[in-house]
């Protein structure tokens, strides 16, 4: 770890609150210009694919982000793990973004847990990749996951930078909302993430809920941490035909349709939603003609036992038939499973926000979701889709019933849902997010000794 005090700045910070009282857009940025940013993905790579093992909206975020913010003017690199022989050390992916994988243990067989072993290599990959360039060649470290914010509190350090870190999940919310039979977060995650939270000038949280949980449980400034809201691709998801879309993945016209799509794992609890349909069965048998419940992606942390228990659990509740598997599919399939579906379920744990939710709302497909963390914010509860409390697969079926038999009731849904879903453009979120990177380099720079502060005063800003 960088080991930055952590009681210096929270002297600093009652200095600083008392200048944030002023509106932050009319204040200097203290400090140097934001023409390029290092930003850190250690335990996947935004080049993976989503929906299997540990990639998921983390990746997804990481390569749009980075694509809105090259547009808007900030050169991006992104550092992430070489994971595979043959890897190129660095792969264009848009103008002005470059991911770089860094050699840093073992190429294969390595699960997250084991990963901080291998970050003191990892850092040193970052650190010797910036120092081959010209001095001062980054402006800011943008962390992402905790372990990244290890690697990040060291290189904002070296290079005098201020560090953002972005939580994404954290261990002890995971913890409170464990699934039954499902393995808690290690404590050493815990004592990792509050190194992060406590050595980062800048927090940004994916909702108010995540920042007053920073807040609260880790005991972050509330003056350092920006809401700001993840996006969705409104080009790629966006409302078309049902029955061309049920075509093209051999769904049939007359179907009732219920999706599910995400990493399979306890936390997301593709279960509730078999669960629900062995139920809506049980009360409606003249629905086993057409009921079709897809569940689409890869299992994650775990093998492949994970689906297993999916079908065994289809079949010992008599509706394997109704159930069908579909690997992790590309963002063009995916906007036509959401298109093909009646209803998408996110019965989620936990969540810190809930991509899959607002890309199918994009789509114009109502949701019903778990009425947990960040999904609140993704669905706009009876106006896009419709949150549910608890995980009792009754609970469910009582809210999935009315809509599948009513498509008046969907029709107005999914309405609200691709109005609801506009409001989360990556855009927005670059926006956001460079008005952070600002305030985290105006603190940074207020942080400095006198001397340092004057020299950086005097470099130009974006
Ligand atoms: N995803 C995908 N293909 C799949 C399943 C999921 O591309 O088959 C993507 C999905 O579109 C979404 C992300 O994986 O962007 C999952 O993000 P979410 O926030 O819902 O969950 P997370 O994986 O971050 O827990």
């Amino acid at each position: 770890m960088g080991g930055r005090s952590v009681r210096g700045k929270v002297a600093q910070t009652t200095r600083v609150r008392h200048d944030r009282d002023v509106n932050m857009k009319t204040l200097p940025v203290v400090g140097r210009g934001l023409n390029r940013v290092a930003l850190l993905s250690v335990h996947t790579s935004p080049l993976d694919q989503p929906g299997i093992g540990d990639a998921g909206g983390l990746n997804v975020y990481v390569v749009e982000l980075s694509k809105r913010l090259a547009q808007a003017g900030v050169e991006v690199d992104v550092f992430t793990r070489t994971t595979r022989g043959g890897m190129p050390p660095t792969v264009a992916v848009a103008d002005g973004v470059t991911v770089h994988h860094v050699p840093s243990g073992p190429l294969q067989g390595i699960d997250k847990n084991d990963l901080p072993a291998h970050l003191c290599a990892l850092t040193a990959g970052v650190l010797r990749a910036e120092a081959s360039r010209a001095v001062g060649w980054y402006d800011l470290v943008h962390s992402h996951y905790w372990l990244s914010g290890h690697v990040g509190s060291v290189a904002s350090e070296r290079w005098n930078v201020p560090l953002v870190h972005s939580m994404h999940t954290m261990a002890k919310v995971k913890n409170s909302r464990l699934a039954v039979g499902d393995t808690p977060e290690p404590h050493m995650r815990v004592v990792g993430e509050q190194q992060v939270v406590d050595s980062a000038d800048w927090l940004v949280a994916n909702t108010k809920d995540e920042a007053d949980d920073l807040v609260q449980l880790y005991g972050a400034d509330p003056q350092r941490v920006s809401v700001v809201h993840p996006g969705v691709d409104l080009q790629v998801f966006t409302p078309g035909s049902q029955s061309k879309a049920r075509a093209t993945h051999g769904i049939a016209e007359d179907a009732q349709m219920i999706l599910f799509v995400g990493r399979i794992q306890p936390l997301k609890a593709p279960d509730v939603v078999i669960r629900s349909a062995a139920r809506l069965v049980e009360r409606d048998p003249q629905l086993r003609t057409n009921l079709v419940v897809v569940i689409c992606g890869g299992p994650s942390g775990a093998g492949p036992e994970r689906l297993d228990e999916l079908r065994q659990l289809a079949q010992h509740l008599g509706i394997a038939d109704l159930v069908r598997f579909e690997p992790p599919a590309d963002r063009h399939e995916l906007a036509d499973w959401y298109r093909a579906a009646d209803v998408v379920c996110v019965p989620s744990h936990s969540e810190s926000f809930g991509l899959v939710a607002v890309e199918a709302q994009a789509c114009a497909t109502p949701v019903v979701a778990a009425a947990v963390g960040g999904l609140r914010t993704a669905v706009d509860d009876g106006v896009s889709g419709l949150l549910v409390d608890g995980h009792h697969a009754n609970d469910w079926a009582d809210v999935i019933a009315p809509l599948l038999d009513s498509k008046r009731a969907l029709a107005s849904l999914a309405r609200g849902a691709r109005k609801h879903a506009e409001n989360f453009g990556w855009s927005a979120t670059a926006a956001s997010t460079i008005e952070a990177y600002r305030q985290a380099s105006h603190e940074h720079a207020l942080n400095q000794p006198a001397g340092v502060r004057l020299a950086a005063g005097g470099r130009s800003s974006a």
